[in-house]
């Protein structure tokens, strides 16, 4: 189960069963989110992760309280913040929650100051004094990188300084749990890369606990400790991103995060924890990633790209496969190499530049450990 106890301390947010369905207009439902639960402790980056319509907006907004659930229940630090069977529900703004929108959602015709100071002068609970506020507020400011833009209009600022204000209404009062609605998808790549950086020494500084959703992968490793993995409502695989990398809980999961090169096949034999398969390009020995795999079953052999190599003389190990260079892309780190293997293209990451011509004959090697043998009929 994904509810662990931490060292006997009620986690900051506990999900449990949650589901809500949404009504279509010829009256079926369309189940947002089908029974799913975990914990987020104290200091956690849990990202929410899957494509477009999968529910991760739905669960990040029935936390907030921004959504009513049809069952299950949600607590923070042990206090009950919904449940489905004892009706109760607590408002958005009595959670103790803060939240930042992809749309910033500030009021573009007032000064970053009093966008920022708006959360502490509209909360009743811990009312503070105007020179309390300004204090806070400027800290606040000065800590997302924005000091100087105090008295600036929103409407005058750049998206990128535009989320710094978000962030920094969301920070302003201290809340142990922060919501992230795609926060930065609307600002270009290299703020998007400095907020990410920025965000999560934040993060770590202030302590907070972070739930953040996202449908951009590369975001979802920078960022996350743990990753939920959402496949149509439901919790796929929720782990490390490197567990969610190397282990993926399927195929799902496996093509979603990251490039993975595909052959599906037959199981001829299993030895152990590793399988041989009958692909359409040839036999791929390969470790078993799945329950109960047998000799005869469909499956599909899994690599990374930058988990082959490609040479022009044939290779000595398993898992070789001949094939034609069909493209070589340069891209810095490494050359994107595209290989036509019986009509396939495999794409394999080798170090440096390309030294082969376009069309040479070549040989893909990929190692036994590195290739995963996962069951297709659960995606
Ligand atoms: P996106 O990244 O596109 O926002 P998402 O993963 O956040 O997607 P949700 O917005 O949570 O997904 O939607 C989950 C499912 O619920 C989708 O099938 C969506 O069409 C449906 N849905 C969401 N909100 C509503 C609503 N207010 N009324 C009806 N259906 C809804």
């Amino acid at each position: 189960s994904d509810l662990a106890p931490h060292e006997g301390r009620d986690p900051v947010v506990r999900v449990e069963n949650l589901e809500k369905g949404f009504r279509r207009r010829d009256g079926s439902t369309v189940p947002a989110i089908d029974g799913v639960s975990f914990d987020v402790g104290p200091g956690d980056f849990l990202v929410l992760l899957g494509p477009s319509g999968c529910g991760k907006t739905t669960l990040l907004r029935s936390i907030a309280g921004l959504e009513t659930p049809d069952t299950g229940a949600i607590s923070f630090d042990g206090r009950p913040q919904f449940a489905g069977d004892r009706q109760i529900n607590v408002a958005p703004e009595k959670r103790g929650v803060s939240m930042v929108f992809q749309s910033y959602a500030l009021w573009p015709h007032m000064t970053a100051f009093s966008n920022v100071a708006y959360p502490l002068e509209s909360r009743r609970s811990g009312k503070r004094n105007k020179t309390e506020i300004a204090t806070r507020v400027r800290e606040t400011l000065a800590l997302v990188g924005i000091g100087e833009l105090e008295q600036q209009y929103v409407a005058q600022m750049s998206g990128g300084q535009q989320q710094r204000v978000a962030l920094a209404r969301a920070l302003v009062s201290n809340d142990s749990l922060v919501l992230f609605d795609e926060p930065l998808s609307n600002v270009d790549a290299k703020v998007r890369e400095q907020l990410r950086i920025e965000l999560l020494a934040l993060q770590r500084d202030l302590g907070f606990a972070a739930i953040f959703v996202t449908h951009d992968q590369d975001e979802a490793m920078q960022l996350g400790t743990r990753i939920a993995v959402l496949q149509e409502g439901r919790l796929a695989q929720l782990a490390s991103p490197l567990e969610v990398y190397t282990r993926p809980a399927n195929r799902y999961v496996a093509q979603f995060v990251g490039t993975m090169n595909e052959s599906l096949g037959t199981v001829t034999a299993i030895k152990g924890e590793t399988a041989e398969v009958d692909t359409g390009i040839g036999t791929l020995t390969g470790r078993l990633n799945g329950d109960s795999i047998a000799v005869g079953d469909r499956v599909a052999a899994m690599w990374r790209p930058e988990s082959g190599t490609m040479t022009n003389t044939d290779p000595v190990a398993a898992n070789r496969l001949r094939g034609t260079l069909k493209a070589s892309m340069f891209v810095g780190a490494y050359t994107e190499q595209v290989v036509d293997v019986a009509g396939q293209d495999l794409r394999v990451q080798v170090p440096g530049p390309n030294v082969l011509d376009t069309g040479a004959d070549v040989w893909v090697e990929v190692p036994e450990v590195d290739l995963l043998v996962m069951p297709v009929e659960d995606t």
